[in-house]
């Protein structure tokens, strides 16, 4: 590989920017995780972690990527066979319902078309029409990194209330957490599902399962084995800030940093900031007369956005152009919008001037990919964050 000078633009959306502080924080001797030291350290990160789920409950870490996270939340709380029910809302959920089905769960799999997130109204009626409670989970992603559409998790909620059914609401917040607002306790989730490399700006390495009451009621008589993802043995440990196997003790002095940096920062403002930086995004993605994947406003994603070519255009060789003239890596479609979208990371350690390489960089790759389109996106942009300056702080 050449020499490139500067720094390379991250802005896929997920893994994210790891913010200088954080390396600083992790770049130190690793200790003894059976140490007192270490107690004070794991008393920290567990309780500053709830407090980004929004619960009271138990937050549990493993050292693992979010699929692991995804897995700990089905095998602790399900039996083989039971059924469950999710949402094809993208690449995410199609992932995870795959990995349900190798467990042998049935999966209730409600189509969708990667434009638009979970439909509450879906959501009653298939719930509603389950009358020997057949169901046990409706699992859902909050944010779809492979679209940009976020779902509304207090309206399914609400949904399953609606209709009375008693079935587990699991929600991957994977991409979510620590860049949109999220209330666990408050939404009535059951387990949260959620990971180290995206809106919480450490590498990969980490995920979480966030567990209400219910779900924990629900460990100790489910039907699955497991051992590596056993909540009960990472619960009893937690409570003096130990873990029953070696943790990611890096990692953790890197979710210490991460935790105090949005503290300061405060939450509200974090989730402001990914608000108006997505807006921003979608104003130059408007100029420029392409279209955003996600079709419902009330669902646009804050964290990324997914942005549709002209046909005949292959999203790939606009990446690759933007990569190679100005080191930049943008998200690329997965699965079923392959070739068709890329897609642009705003999460995270993340500012104006950032976004603002990151436009000028989409913009000159679409000249120079001759990929038809307006100019003046990058205008439009500067033009919201001027208007709207101030405003997060
Ligand atoms: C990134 C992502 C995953 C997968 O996480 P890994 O760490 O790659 O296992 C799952 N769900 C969503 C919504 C994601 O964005």
């Amino acid at each position: 590989m050449e020499f490139r000078s500067g720094r390379h633009f991250l802005q896929i959306p997920g893994p994210s920017n790891v913010p200088d502080r954080v390396l600083r924080a992790m770049d130190k001797p690793t200790m003894d995780h059976r140490g007192p030291e270490f107690g004070e350290l794991g008393l920290e990160v567990l309780a500053g972690s709830k407090k980004v789920f929004g619960t009271e409950g138990d937050v549990i870490i493993f050292p693992s990527s979010g699929t692991g996270a995804w897995e700990a939340a089905l095998v602790n709380t399900l039996s083989p066979g039971d059924k469950v029910l999710m949402f094809e809302t993208g690449q995410f959920a199609t992932l995870w319902q795959e990995l349900a089905e190798k467990h042998g769960l049935v999966v209730e799999f409600v189509d969708g078309d990667w434009r638009h997130g979970v439909d509450a109204n879906e959501v009653e009626a298939r719930l509603k029409a389950d009358a020997d409670h057949a169901i046990k989970a409706v699992c859902m992603v909050h944010n779809e990194t492979s679209t940009g559409v976020a779902s509304n998790v207090a309206t399914t909620r609400a949904a399953m209330d609606a209709a009375g059914h008693p079935a587990l609401l699991m929600v991957d917040t994977i991409s979510s957490l620590g860049s949109l607002a999220y209330q666990h306790d408050d939404w009535g989730v059951d387990v949260t599902v959620s990971c180290s490399q995206k809106g919480l700006m450490l590498p990969p390495g980490l995920g979480f399962n966030a567990v209400s009451a219910k779900a924990l009621e629900a460990s100790k008589s489910n039907g699955f084995t497991r051992s590596y993802w056993d909540w009960q043995a990472m619960i009893a440990n937690n409570a003096s800030g130990f873990f029953p196997y070696t943790p990611a003790t890096n990692l953790l002095y890197g979710l210490k940093e991460a935790l105090d940096m949005l503290f300061e920062e405060g939450l509200a403002n974090v989730f402001a900031r990914h608000d108006r930086m997505a807006e921003a995004t979608r104003r130059a993605v408007q100029a420029w007369g392409l279209e955003v994947l996600c079709q419902n406003p009330d669902e646009y994603s804050s964290v990324l956005t997914a942005v549709l070519v002209p046909d005949g255009v292959d999203a790939d060789h606009v990446r690759g152009v933007i990569l190679d003239n100005f080191d930049m890596s943008l998200g690329t479609g997965l699965g079923k919008v392959k070739g068709k979208v890329f897609r642009i990371g705003h999460l995270g350690d993340f500012n104006e001037l950032m976004l603002m390489g990151t436009l000028a960089g989409v913009e000159m790759g679409l000249s120079l990919a001759d990929v038809p389109h307006q100019k003046g996106g990058v205008d439009k942009a500067m033009a919201y964050l001027v208007e709207t300056a101030g405003a997060g702080s």
